[in-house]
């Protein structure tokens, strides 16, 4: 039986950062409860509303903006085209206003340190990341709901509804598709049987939620998003915000790296990196370069593609680019590559888990590095049994990685981790490549099963609490704020 329907848009999503599960859960969170208030004709008697986090949005929601998601959810702004350049602005001035503007312009009283509570000694039952709106009505009663972000920005209702067994949700809702897929196996079924590539089957099911050419169109701009996230984090010096006082390294590497030349947009800065080349060192460094870019830009709540969440969103990209800088040129190869990794990215969803709260970073960094590493695979003309292999490689690499954000900041270890789990792909990859996969030993089915099992047997200080490993090593005394 296939639990879950999950389309290439649900894995990737434009938003902004720096946490999927923390910042992008939360802000739809708080944007479903304003719904909801509105479809049971609660909405105009709002005369107040608190927000109760839990468990792991506790512990690391300070760093991972949740307190300024769940606040900017709440008026209603769209994380795919707010202009993020406002939100320090906008802060600022629920801050010294006391008032925080819903949808309608209806203002109410709010203060975010007395309406945001982080409630660090309660995990709730169903998930490390809980939290709970409680809307104060005019007539004095109140009205709550919960939720849970269980990563990848997705969320699920009350007790879990819309969950499976692993805390999982249903994806862009109830759809039947023409080749369900719920393990590894089913895919290469599905292409075996058919003589059809990954993408080729992807393109199928994604008919089941709009035409071909909604789909072209929104794989493009996804490919648009990855570009300009990348060209910005490349063109921008200065410290992330938050404390640590970490400096972006980007700006620099590109400036060295094209000698000083600037280029006025993604497509011509693309093709001076295309048409300059280099060797070995060069493109090890360009690829640490893109997913370094796109993570400062994350870690400075910019505008990013969840893929599959915002703490790993570097590496998708670096890969991507590296094809698009140094590989054989290939007009069709981003949409490709962006359907094989989205259905890469569900088998480990359906799987296992896409939430460092859940899993740790192996659920994060692994798997991005796997749907990258089986989707360069296809573009690079492998088969399909090859991908498997690929991904099967990166993720096994990648198994019991844990999440201990410094500060609960999504900064170290978290931007150089995602170069790293680019050269892994890219690894991978050339090893698949260079393989027979009859002679494989181990499924890419039973590593996701490894990566599940190794989820539930983490310690919880290493899921994404700041509470173990690095997470101690460095002092760090951040501001409350
Ligand atoms: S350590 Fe990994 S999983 Fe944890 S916040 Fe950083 S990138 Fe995400």
């Amino acid at each position: 039986m296939v639990r879950e329907a999950i389309s290439v848009f649900d894995i990737f999503k434009i938003g902004v950062g720096p946490s999927s599960s923390h910042t992008m859960g939360p802000w739809r969170a708080a944007q479903r409860f304003l719904g909801e208030c509105r479809d049971q004709g609660l909405f105009p008697g709002i005369g107040r509303v608190r927000v109760e986090l839990y468990g792991s949005l506790a512990k690391t929601g300070k760093g991972h903006g949740t307190d300024v998601a769940v606040m900017l959810g709440l008026m209603d702004l769209d994380p795919a085209t707010c202009d993020t350049r406002a939100i320090p602005a906008t802060l600022d001035l629920i801050r010294s206003s006391g008032i925080l503007v819903l949808p309608e312009g209806k203002a109410m009283p709010f203060d975010p340190a007395a309406d945001i509570l982080f409630q660090r000694g309660t995990t709730l039952p169903f998930h490390p990341n809980g939290l709970r709106f409680i809307a104060t009505m005019s007539d004095g009663s109140e009205h709550g709901r919960t939720y849970y972000s269980i990563g990848g920005g997705f969320i699920v209702g009350e007790e879990g509804e819309g969950a499976g067994a692993n805390g999982n949700a249903a994806g862009a809702g109830a759809a039947k598709l023409p080749m369900p897929i719920e393990k590894a196996e089913d895919l290469l079924r599905h292409c075996r049987e058919r003589g059809l590539t990954v993408p080729q089957v992807v393109r199928r099911n994604e008919t089941a939620w709009r035409t071909p050419e909604r789909t072209e169109e929104g794989l493009e701009g996804i490919w648009e998003a990855l570009k300009a996230c990348a060209y910005k984090g490349c063109h921008t010096e200065g410290i992330l915000p938050g404390g640590l006082g970490v400096h972006r390294r980007a700006a620099a590497m590109n400036r060295d790296l094209l000698d000083g030349a600037v280029y006025a947009d993604p497509e011509s800065w693309i093709q001076a990196i295309r048409a300059k080349g280099g060797g070995f060192q060069d493109i090890l460094k360009w690829v640490s370069c893109f997913a370094l870019a796109v993570n400062e830009e994350n870690a400075a709540f910019g505008r990013v593609v969840t893929a599959p969440t915002n703490g790993a969103a570097g590496v998708i990209p670096a890969v991507l680019l590296y094809h698009a800088c140094f590989c054989p040129e290939n007009p069709e190869a981003p949409a490709d590559f962006l359907l094989t990794a989205g259905e890469f990215g569900s088998l480990f969803k359906k799987g296992a888990t896409l939430s460092a709260a859940m899993g740790g970073c192996q659920a994060e960094i692994g798997v991005s590095s796997a749907m990258s590493a089986a989707a360069l695979t296809q573009v690079l003309g492998g088969s399909v049994e090859q991908s498997l292999m690929a991904a099967e490689i990166a993720m096994e690499h990648h198994l019991g990685m844990t999440c201990d954000p410094v500060g609960g900041l999504v900064q170290i270890p978290c931007i150089e981790r995602n170069a790293m789990g680019a050269v892994k792909a890219i690894t991978a990859c050339q090893l698949a490549l260079a393989s027979d996969p009859a002679h494989a030993k181990v499924s890419l089915d039973a590593v996701i099963k490894s990566m599940w099992e190794t989820a539930k047997d983490m310690n919880t200080k290493y899921k994404e609490t700041s509470e173990g490993g690095l997470a101690l090593q460095i002092p760090v005394n951040l501001a409350e704020c």
